[in-house]
């Protein structure tokens, strides 16, 4: 065993007695400017009217083509040169495990989530398909190009799985019916399963079945806030934004229902003014239910409402990571841990020698998400470089090797004895 106690601190900001807490008196979002009449729901792009070509890549010169789903999609740059469709490379990684896809129109997403670089509160700032989100372009694919890609050889795909991000748009619901009808015609979703991150501002149950029945494997619901209060703040009213919390429960009740067990989960962003003890509580709450939650370490987006505001400390981050794959895989319950008076986890409920063991197999500290074909445990969904810089890696996306363990260990800051 190699545990050690890490004297030295690793974060210089977000620190109360001496560990790190993205506290909700600092995690306040700046308010939305207005947009110029002309140029909300699209405007630039309409009026323009350039018919699209093939592939865009986001550029940013206001000259976004008039694109739009279902025959458009968006994907993330790590699935564009996964797919053999952009020229790039990785650190550290060779590709990515799950093809994430984008709806796309040029009115964008409706909603004005704080901390998102997809929010309309940028639409004077940047055409939707020229947006940065989770810290990475999305470029723009005729749907039929990227099954047709996949279909041809299927047996040697790279991917474990495929992803539709729904976005809060009056067309989506209809729109993710057919790119998955597309999808399933050419592709069998027992060879590679399909994932749907929802919209449920606009779904109903209905929707839900509808999507279990063509074939979805997987169904979440990012609530991404931890509490209700820091949803509404960041998504709802705070920031005159649809989102419901209320809402967002009811369709991911309706998922547990029509999915089943081990086949919803909930999306939460760690450090956007909530303790520990807080962002556990859901992840209990989730697991109670025989959901997953699948967690993402705020990063400032350029250009979103937060992007003035700190990453969340690393060390909050460890501990989190780290108790939330204990809950989520180890059966361990948050009753069994220990917190201090501002809820940061000073105890993880099993021995000394059990957390070690968990620290050093490395998985808790890698990307959370849907599981690929490896172990139920290691998810699919690696989104390389999305909640952090390369340089201080918070979700790994490959395994995390001897030296990245030590870092970890590090971060954590926690004293552990093996006996
Ligand atoms: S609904 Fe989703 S895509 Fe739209 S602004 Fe909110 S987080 Fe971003």
């Amino acid at each position: 065993m190699s545990c050690v106690k890490s004297p030295e601190s690793t974060q210089s900001h977000g620190r109360e007695n001496g560990r790190g807490l993205n506290s909700s008196t600092v995690m306040q979002p700046r308010l939305p400017n207005p947009t110029p009449k002309e140029l909300r729901n699209g405007g630039r792009v309409k009026t323009n009217g350039r018919q699209p070509t093939g592939i865009y890549q986001p550029n940013h010169n206001f000259l976004a083509p008039h694109m739009q789903s279902p025959e458009y999609v968006q994907l993330s740059t790590a699935a564009a040169i996964t797919l053999g469709i952009m020229q790039g490379k990785m650190y550290r990684c060779e590709c990515t495990r799950c093809l994430n896809l984008l709806l796309t129109y040029p009115e964008g997403c409706r909603a004005n989530c704080a901390y998102c670089g997809l929010a309309r509160h940028r639409e004077a700032e940047r055409d939707y398909a020229d947006r940065n989100f989770i810290r990475v372009d999305w470029p723009a694919v005729p749907i039929d190009d990227i099954v047709n890609i996949v279909a041809k050889d299927l047996a040697n795909t790279p991917f474990h799985r495929m992803c539709i991000s729904m976005i809060t748009h009056p067309k989506s619901d209809r729109d993710t019916v057919s790119v998955l009808k597309k999808w399933t015609d050419k592709i069998d979703p027992n060879t590679l399963p399909v994932s749907i991150l929802s919209n449920p501002t606009t779904m109903t149950k209905a929707d839900v079945v509808t999507l279990k029945d063509l074939g979805a494997d997987i169904f979440t619901v990012a609530l991404d806030a931890a509490t209700p209060e820091i949803f509404d703040r960041t998504r709802g009213k705070g920031v005159q934004s649809p989102h419901k919390w209320s809402k967002y429960w009811e369709i991911l009740l309706s998922a547990r229902e029509v999915f089943g067990a081990q086949r919803f989960g909930a999306h939460i962003i760690v450090g956007m003014g909530e303790t520990e003890h807080e962002v556990l509580q859901l992840v209990q709450r989730i697991a109670n239910l025989g959901g997953h939650s699948h967690m993402f370490c705020f990063f400032p987006e350029k250009g979103s409402l937060m992007d003035h505001l700190p990453a969340t400390p690393r060390d909050q981050w460890r501990r989190v990571q780290l108790a939330r794959y204990l809950i989520d895989y180890r059966d361990v319950q948050i009753e069994q841990m220990k917190f201090d008076s501002e809820g940061r986890i000073t105890g993880y409920g099993i021995t000394d020698s059990e957390l070690c063991d968990v620290i050093d197999k490395g998985i808790a500290f890698r990307t959370s998400g849907c599981p690929g074909k490896i172990q139920e445990d290691i998810s699919a969904c690696d989104r390389p470089y999305g909640d952090s810089p390369p340089s201080n890696i918070a979700s790994f996306p490959f395994h995390p090797r001897k030296k990245d363990l030590a870092k970890i260990r590090r971060q954590l800051d926690i004293p552990i004895v093996v006996r």
